[in-house]
Order: C-alpha cells, then sequence, then structure tokens
C-alpha cells in the first residue's frame, strides 16, 4: 500500500513510539505531583518542550501543549473574539475549518466575505486587500495559515504579519502544515500566536502546541488546576508530549537532509503525469509550495471516482482536506482560488513523506494514470457521469 495522505495524518516514527512508552508503564506519575518519580516526568517533559520549541525557533516558556492544533486555534482566537468582538478577527479564505467556524462562532455557518482575506488563482494572500482591510481600522485580530492543507502554499508570513503589526493588529498563525516541513523561525517571522499539532509530522495524535510569544496574552479554553502557567488546565498528556519532542527533534534533522529530495520527488510525480495526461492542471505550481503537496485537477473526472479506483489499487490519497470527506461539498480553498464547483470536484490531493521512494513515485504515477484514462473512457463512452454512491 502507498499511503500519500500525509497531510491528514502520518504515522508515528519509530523512535517517537519508543521514546512514549515508558510514559505509558512505569513511569505514568503525574508532573504535577512532589514525589521524585513525578518531578522526573516534570523534567522530561520540559525537555519535550524545548524540543518543540527549538524546531520552530521558540523559547521553552513561549510553548503551551494542547491536544493539537484544533485546540491551540480555539483558545487563541476564541480568547481574541471575546476580547474585541464578533467581526473583528479577519481570517483568509483559504484557512482551515478549525479557524473558520471559530470565527464564525459554529459550525456550519459559513462567513461573510468581509471577514475573510481573499487570494489569487494560485492561492496566495492578495496583499492589497490585506493592507486595506489592516486600515479600514475594523480588524484588531488577523489569522493566516502558513502552509496550506490541499495546495501546499506557503504565506509570506513575514511581510503579512509585519503589517498587521503595523496596523496594530495582533496576528495568529496557523502553523500546522508548516512545521516540519518548512523552516518556521518565530524568532524571525514575528506573530503573537501560533497553532501546530503534533501527528502532522511523525508525532502521536492528540497533542499539539500553542506559541504564545512572550509579553502576549492568551486567555485560558479549559480552567483547572492551572497547567501549563495557566493557559491550559488539565493533566498534562505525558506520553504525548514526549512523543512530539522526539518527533520534532527528527524532523529538524529531516528538514536539513531531505527537504529537496521530497520536493524531487513529487515534481517528478507531478511530471510523469503531464507527460502522459492532457487536461490536468497542478494547482499552485508557479508559487512556493510545502515540498511533499501536490493537488492536481483531473478535467473529465471526479476525484471521488478516482479515490474509488485507487483504493483497491493500493494509493491512498484524498479528495481535499480529511475532515471535509464527510460532507463531500466541493473545496472553499479551491473555489476561493477562482476553480468551479466542478473543476474543485475533480482535485485529488497526494501528500508524501519523508519515508517516499522513487519506487513508489513511479508506481503511483502509474496507478493515477491508468485511474484517470479508465474514468474518462466510461465518461466519454456515454457510460457516465460516473457517480459514486457512499452508503
Ligand atoms: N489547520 C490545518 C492547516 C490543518 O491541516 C489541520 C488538520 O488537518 C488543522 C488545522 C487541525 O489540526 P488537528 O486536527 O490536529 O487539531
Amino acid at each position: 500500500m502507498i499511503y500519500w495522505d500525509n497531510n491528514a495524518t502520518t504515522p508515528v516514527a519509530d523512535e517517537v513510539l519508543e521514546a512514549m512508552l515508558p510514559y505509558l508503564k512505569n513511569k505514568f506519575m503525574n508532573p504535577s505531583a512532589g514525589y521524585q518519580a513525578a518531578l522526573d516526568v516534570r523534567r522530561a517533559v520540559d525537555e519535550a518542550r524545548s524540543q518543540v520549541a527549538s524546531l520552530m525557533g521558540a523559547d521553552p516558556d513561549e510553548i503551551i501543549f494542547t491536544s493539537g492544533a484544533t485546540e491551540s486555534i480555539n483558545t487563541v482566537l476564541s480568547g481574541m473574539l471575546q476580547r474585541f468582538g464578533p467581526g473583528s478577527i479577519m481570517g483568509t479564505a483559504t484557512d482551515h475549518d478549525a479557524v473558520l467556524h471559530v470565527l464564525a462562532q459554529d459550525n456550519n455557518r459559513i462567513l461573510p466575505p468581509s471577514t475573510l482575506c481573499p487570494v489569487d488563482q494560485q492561492g496566495v494572500i492578495d496583499q492589497s486587500v490585506w493592507k486595506k482591510r489592516l486600515a479600514s481600522g475594523s480588524v484588531c485580530g488577523v489569522s493566516l495559515t502558513w502552509a496550506n492543507n490541499e495546495t501546499g502554499v506557503i504565506q509570506d508570513v513575514l511581510s503579512l504579519a509585519q503589517l498587521a503589526h503595523e496596523a496594530g493588529v495582533l496576528v495568529h498563525v496557523d502553523g500546522v502544515q508548516a512545521l516540519g516541513k518548512i523552516p518556521v523561525d518565530l524568532h524571525r517571522v514575528d506573530v503573537d500566536f501560533a497553532s501546530f499539532s503534533a501527528h502532522k509530522m511523525h508525532g502521536p495524535k492528540g497533542v499539539g502546541a500553542l506559541y504564545v510569544k512572550r509579553g502576549s496574552v492568551c486567555p485560558p479554553l479549559l480552567y483547572g488546576g492551572g497547567q501549563e502557567r495557566g493557559v491550559r488546565s488539565g493533566t498534562e498528556n505525558v506520553p504525548g508530549i514526549i512523543g512530539f519532542g522526539v518527533a520534532a527533534q527528527l524532523a529538524a534533522r529531516r528538514l536539513q537532509d531531505e527537504t529537496r529530495q521530497l520536493e524531487s520527488l513529487r515534481n517528478s510525480f507531478e511530471e510523469c503525469l503531464l507527460r502522459s495526461l492532457d487536461h490536468i492542471r497542478i494547482m499552485s505550481s508557479a508559487v512556493s509550495r510545502t515540498p511533499n503537496t501536490s493537488c492536481i485537477a483531473f478535467c473529465g473526472c471526479t476525484a471521488q471516482a478516482l479515490l474509488l479506483l485507487l483504493e483497491p489499487a493500493g494509493l491512498l490519497c484524498s479528495a481535499g482536506s480529511a475532515c471535509s470527506t464527510s460532507h463531500p461539498r466541493p473545496s472553499h480553498v479551491l473555489t476561493a482560488m477562482g476553480l468551479s464547483n466542478e473543476e474543485a470536484r475533480s482535485c485529488v490531493r497526494f501528500s508524501l513523506s519523508s519515508q517516499t521512494t522513487i519506487e513508489e513515485v513511479e508506481l503511483a504515477a502509474g496507478l493515477v494514470i491508468s485511474a484517470v484514462r479508465r474514468v474518462r473512457l466510461a465518461q466519454s463512452s456515454r457510460t457516465g457521469p460516473v457517480l459514486v454512491y457512499r452508503p
């Protein structure tokens, strides 16, 4: 099986699992307890904090451990909304639902366009609108996504955050798909808050981080025992935190050695498809993307039909983000980039990992080419349109 859905989640690295196991067994003590064995656990949590901080160029005391990026995002943005009021925080049109639904304070409501900054056809934030909205005086905080989960598009967070700060506006960045894939240096890129998840970088699920710049205030979402400097109460997920620390160490090493190789594998895959198939479009190929992500529109096919052929053939990939699979409306990310509903429904996301090999690339390309040809043939022989019914 070829697993190419690493933007949804990644397998836990062997080293991560090995480091976690003792904290599920004999090192199970509560890190807030006072005896020696618990103090050792506390020390291990603090070491993990340093490892995670180091990967993102932060200081350890700027890291709050949470249950994942969704919780980190909810904490920051709910705090900002409480402080500044509804409609005062500007997101961007291609943000993850975890951001959009907090800003809407509703899991179903669609935000009015006036509270979202648009993107261009490549998925890059329109800086002229960004500046205009900041100058309007109605925006007190902004949230933007460092690297998009569907297209891999990397935003110029440095400039966008600088513009926001010049306007006296607080900045939150969703760094989930950036951390471990591209350099993230929060000493250089000045944001007030940032959210991350361990499971997107070969760490465990159920643990994340919230970066709170020294001096910034972040009211808690959860109240209780006052852990994590009072920002996130609740007994720490110690095994998860230890695993996150080791995953961060591994990612730092990988970033130095493997990024270019991964990008070249992704590019080979895309070139192979472009050579063999007409009428396909690589999303955001003209701008910076994370090296593992390839989102491709296959004209004349629906992604659902392709996935139905690819899964039994042994290639796991996705149509849009994992969270949107349960409600198959066209991706808001792709429609925000100007795609029609039909084009958006024809897009498949392939997200590779550092474990991807050239053999996998060749095999996967062959599977995709044959699936596209089969679906197109079915369409042209008037068997179609190919519909997929899910029970
Ligand atoms: N933000 C982005 C860009 C994501 O890709 C995801 C997960 O897919 C999230 C936020 C939410 O992360 P989690 O589900 O780990 O809380």
